[in-house]
């Protein structure tokens, strides 16, 4: 079944783990670990079936491979889920069981916080594993929330989106939709707004939504509307594969830049979305803040300031990618892809080799 499932493309291991007393049971995916240790964090979520919370971690995981290999930092992706509520199943016992099945890894792995599991939670998990990151930030050093440093990339991504759709330098009056204003939708909404943005908001969670519609005199939207507004700019900030073949058509805004993983449903949709003129910063790019900061803080031997100058390359990179797809007339996620295979099969080359000199 594994290797059948459509996202499971060349991942190089997926292992199932089972604890029965405290009821662990999750899945880690490494897609790639030729540019170094795979990297990416833990998903903590009610799945409905199994295969939904496979079909998840490889989507991820694989993304993580891309999304590093973009940032230019020396790890591979791996992604890995947890399946049960947060909210009612979260243990001390789980998370150090599963402490343990990354400290398995030998370092093959590193994890540290994604949907369902916060910083108190890594601080467990560091009990049993060398191999997290994503900890309390002490003092200067690089680490600690990633998501003001993600959002901050998604403001840079945005920026380079427009100035090359649209020519301007400058948010004064640009209408921007933002799905989803939790930790990272409420970051970039407070950047958008000091630039002169005028928001759409919307978010499942009221009081979220209210919070940032009266931050930032921003409209309120229906959560499953918000995409379909009328502005300049839709940013996905809230779950995956929001934007599919069925719903594509009603995309009005002729710019994509969020911080959502995976937007795409399905590969396709960036074809479809070029095809109709819209310009899609692909996600990777744009939301590899929070990959920055954890990656320099688990090197060791960065500041913060190190990690902030890093999110300040997502600017160049979406520029050059979007400036490729535009010349070759090709949507920018396929691009996107294509580049970061080529540096994962070039780091793959240079492995062999001296793989083979060492023998
Ligand atoms: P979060 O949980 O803090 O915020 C997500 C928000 O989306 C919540 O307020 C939630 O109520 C809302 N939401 C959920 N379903 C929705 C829907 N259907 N419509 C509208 N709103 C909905 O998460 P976050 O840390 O802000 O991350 C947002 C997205 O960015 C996620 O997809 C995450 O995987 C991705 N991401 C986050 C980081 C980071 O540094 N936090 C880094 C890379 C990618």
């Amino acid at each position: 079944m594994v290797f059948h499932a459509d996202a499971y493309r060349n991942h190089e291991s997926v292992s199932f783990f089972h604890d029965e007393p405290s009821g662990l049971k999750a899945i880690v995916a490494l897609h790639s670990t030729a540019l170094g240790p795979a990297a990416g964090g833990c998903r903590m979520w009610p799945y409905a079936t199994e295969e939904l919370a496979l079909e998840d971690v490889l989507r991820l995981s694989r993304g993580m491979s891309f999304k590093n290999a973009m940032a230019g930092l020396p790890f591979g992706g791996g992604k890995s889920v947890i399946l049960g509520d947060s909210q009612h199943d979260k243990s001390e016992a789980l998370l150090r069981a599963f402490g343990r099945c990354i400290e398995g890894f030998g370092g093959r792995y590193v994890t540290a916080e994604d949907v369902g599991i916060s910083e108190a939670d890594i601080e467990i998990l560091a009990q049993e594993t060398r191999f997290v990151s994503g900890r309390r930030q002490r003092g200067a050093a690089a680490g600690g929330n990633p998501a003001p440093k993600t959002a901050f990339g998604v403001f840079l991504a945005m920026r380079a989106t427009v100035e090359l759709k649209l020519g301007r330098g400058s948010f004064e009056g640009m209408k921007v939709a933002v799905q989803g204003v939790g930790q990272v939708g409420y970051h970039l909404c407070k950047l958008l707004h000091s630039a002169g943005a005028v928001l759409v908001v919307a978010d499942v969670n009221t009081a979220s939504a209210e919070r940032a519609a009266g931050e930032f005199g921003a409209r309120l939207a229906a959560p499953d509307e918000v995409l379909f507004e009328a502005v300049d700019v839709i940013s996905p900030c809230a779950l995956g594969a929001v934007l599919s073949r069925d719903n594509v058509a009603r995309v009005q805004a002729p710019m994509i830049v969020g911080a959502a993983n995976n937007q795409l449903a399905t590969d396709d949709v960036g074809g479809e979305l070029m095809r109709r003129g819209i310009l899609y910063a692909p996600d990777y790019i744009v939301n590899a803040g929070g990959i920055m900061s954890a990656a320099l803080e688990y090197q060791g031997g960065h500041a913060e300031k190190d990690v902030w100058s890093r999110v300040n390359g997502i600017y160049e990179t979406t520029r050059l990618v979007l400036i490729q797809a535009m010349r070759e007339e090709r949507a920018a996620n396929e691009v996107a892809d294509e580049i970061a295979l080529a540096r994962i099969a070039a780091a793959r080359r240079r492995n062999d080799t001296e793989l083979r000199r060492a023998s």
